[in-house]
């Protein structure tokens, strides 16, 4: 299957409503010029210097979206021109992102990366963690950051239950941080190559598809 049939045909199976986020880390810009030939705008890169350089060589109407564990003095190689952080997890980093938006007189918008598994290896919020710190009002103090939703990872299983549980809780926290940030939190990112299926049955807005549309990485 070449990129370009997989973005067609994942194009025909998505619902409306739920946005296709090529998940492009590790791959050559080759691979990410032939999904944009193809017609794909949303790529995601989990390291901020590979995004920055993939930034550099692609065309400017690419939407950049950065998923990975991000270090708050890597900020600013994407803080300029990123269309969505979708791995917002901690107050040290969301003080950062201020800092970076500020000198580029840019709001920049964010995803609440929430931790539901019980692997200690994902990264997120405690979900307890960042209730606590949203009804205190902390983000109020950070008017560069705009919240537009939530996005966390099921178990690495194949026990549908358990997937299908986690995509729930996440729904369920969406849910419930909508009701202090409004219509503007709009975006739920859950869903991989593998649990996409049941991430659309669980409300999903936003899949995040990197192996099928490109193949393995190699790392
Ligand atoms: C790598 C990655 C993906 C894509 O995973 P695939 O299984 O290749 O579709 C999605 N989300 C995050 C956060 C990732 O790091």
């Amino acid at each position: 299957m070449s990129v370009k049939s997989e973005i067609e045909r994942l194009r025909s199976v998505l619902p409306a409503g739920v946005k296709l986020l090529a998940v492009s880390k590790f791959h050559p810009v080759e691979a990410l010029r032939e999904a944009y030939d193809a017609g794909q705008r949303a790529f995601g890169e989990s390291r901020p210097q590979e995004l920055k350089t993939k930034h550099e060589l692609l065309p400017d109407d690419i939407e950049w979206h950065m998923i990975g564990h991000l270090q708050t003095n890597k900020v600013k190689y994407i803080a300029p021109y990123v269309h969505l952080i979708e791995s917002l997890d901690s107050v040290r980093l969301a003080e950062a992102i201020e800092r970076e938006a500020v000198k580029c007189g840019r709001v920049i918008d964010c995803l609440l990366e929430i931790h539901v598994t019980c692997e200690e290896s994902k990264s997120g919020w405690d979900y307890a963690e960042l209730l606590a710190f949203v009804r205190e009002g902390g983000f109020s103090a950070m008017p560069h950051i705009r919240l537009r939703g939530v996005m966390g990872m099921a178990t690495f299983t194949d026990d549908e239950a358990t997937v299908r549980g986690d995509f729930k809780r996440l729904k369920e926290c969406f849910d419930e941080l909508k009701g202090y940030f409004g219509e503007e939190f709009d975006t739920l990112s859950m869903g991989m190559s593998d649990d996409s299926p049941i991430a659309i049955e669980c409300g999903t807005t936003e899949v995040r598809i990197g192996s099928t549309i490109f193949g393995a990485r190699e790392y």
